[in-house]
């Protein structure tokens, strides 16, 4: 395994109840995600955090965007409670921060940590006065913040002002390579503002997104270079289907790759009706398929040929992958190393074989003129030879039993 060495830098605890996650360090990258319902419906904004705290989201934002946003978030808190749901809430404000978490000091309690958008929080003198009031309430709360620079809000006022700088210097960049350090100095120049206001170092996460994979890769790894504040990774508005899981996957696995990342969020918009829990999934097979961080057992399927008899080695893979789902919850509990378990269900004797010895445990079922049989392999070695209706639920009995052994 060639797992990426991390960039160092300070860690951040993130306080629940009875827990705390922590976001940086050599603290295993965090998973986090977003409600989209209306917080101010406390009822069905505590079912969906608790939906995504279920699917493995640690961390979990909240939309405070107004007074009874802000007055249902105690309630939110204390319905997670009654459920056994003890998750860090995140409280996600724009415009009325300094104003909310004011007036509404319970949600300013209940929250684990604020983000602060400095591109919204107000203009002339009244940016650093709203950013003032906002960083002394987590001052006064003790709790951290993050700093999240979007390029869809960035300050304009200090855009301008990188803008003019470059009109008048000898040598000009691109304008884009000016917005794109506004959005670095934007997070640097606020994180220096508020440890100055009194937030320590260990209390600051900096994020900034952008939509576009080259241009979030260059603005992290300027952000990287010149600090080392924790960081929180994630492309913008990253899309619906399969263009915002590969846009997400191939911009986050570059930073990933190079160390640059203590917390993530994939930032999908879900399909009408569908589960916003897909986005905590994407985020943990980021980690997973990069060897970072182990989340459920991996099943290794070949993606079928000619040489397949049948779409049975296809069923046999998704029934696979849904009893290893099932199942991990439960092995959590008393064997969490499963998690690392690597299956392999192959199509046919060219490649079955070798990945399935390759695999923890594998089966090899047979491809077009092959014997009506599928050897299965444990550790290396084949163990057995299954066929008949019964073959899926034997290989599921012998997967279960491996788990069973593994020390
Ligand atoms: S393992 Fe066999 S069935 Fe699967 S893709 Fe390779 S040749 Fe085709």
């Amino acid at each position: 395994m060639f797992v990426p060495e991390r960039h160092q830098t300070v860690p951040v605890p993130i306080k629940s109840r009875n827990a705390a996650v922590a976001v940086g360090g050599n603290h295993p990258v965090v998973v986090q995600s977003m409600t989209n319902t209306d917080t101010a419906d406390a009822a069905a904004t505590a079912q969906q955090v608790a939906e995504l705290f279920h699917a493995g989201s640690e961390l979990v934002r909240v939309t405070v965007n107004t007074q009874e946003a802000a007055a249902a978030v105690p309630e939110i808190q204390r319905r997670l409670w009654d459920i056994g749901v003890d998750v860090p809430l995140i409280g996600d404000f724009h415009y009325n921060g300094h104003v909310l978490l004011r007036k509404y000091p319970d949600c300013a309690e209940a929250l684990a940590k604020y983000r602060i958008n400095p591109g919204n929080v107000g203009k002339g003198a009244n940016h650093d006065k709203n950013f003032a009031t906002m960083v002394q309430c987590a001052v006064d709360h003790r709790k951290p913040v993050r700093i999240g620079v979007n390029a869809g809000s960035l300050d304009q006022e200090l855009l301008g002002e990188l803008m003019d700088v470059n009109a008048n210097a000898s040598v000009q960049q691109p304008a884009q390579a000016v917005f794109l350090e506004a959005m670095v100095q934007s997070a640097l120049r606020s994180a220096r503002a508020a440890e100055e206001l009194g937030l320590h170092k260990e209390q600051i996460i900096l994020s900034c997104k952008i939509s576009k994979v080259q241009e979030l890769v260059r603005v992290y790894r300027a952000l990287a270079d010149r600090c080392d504040y924790a960081l929180h990774l994630g492309l913008t508005e990253a899309g619906m289907g399969h263009k915002g899981i590969v846009s997400s996957t191939a911009g986050l696995a570059i930073l990933l790759q190079e160390g640059i990342g203590d917390t993530i969020r994939v930032s999908l918009t879900p399909e009408p009706g569908s589960s916003r829990t897909q986005e905590v999934r994407v985020a943990q097979q980021i980690l997973q398929s990069m060897d970072i961080r182990p989340f459920l057992p991996q099943v290794t399927a070949c993606p079928g040929c000619g040489r397949t008899t049948s779409s049975y080695f296809q069923v046999l893979s998704q029934e696979v992958e849904r009893f290893l789902t099932q199942r991990m919850p439960a092995w959590k509990k008393v064997k969490p190393q499963a998690a690392n378990l690597q299956v392999a269900v192959m199509g046919c004797v060219v490649n079955g074989p070798g990945e399935s010895r390759a695999a923890h445990i594998g089966i090899s079922l047979p491809g077009t003129g092959e014997a009506p049989r599928a050897p299965v392999y444990e550790d290396g070695e084949q163990v057995c030879t299954l066929e008949g209706p019964t073959l899926a639920q034997d290989f599921l009995a012998r997967i279960e039993a491996y788990v069973a052994r593994m020390a």
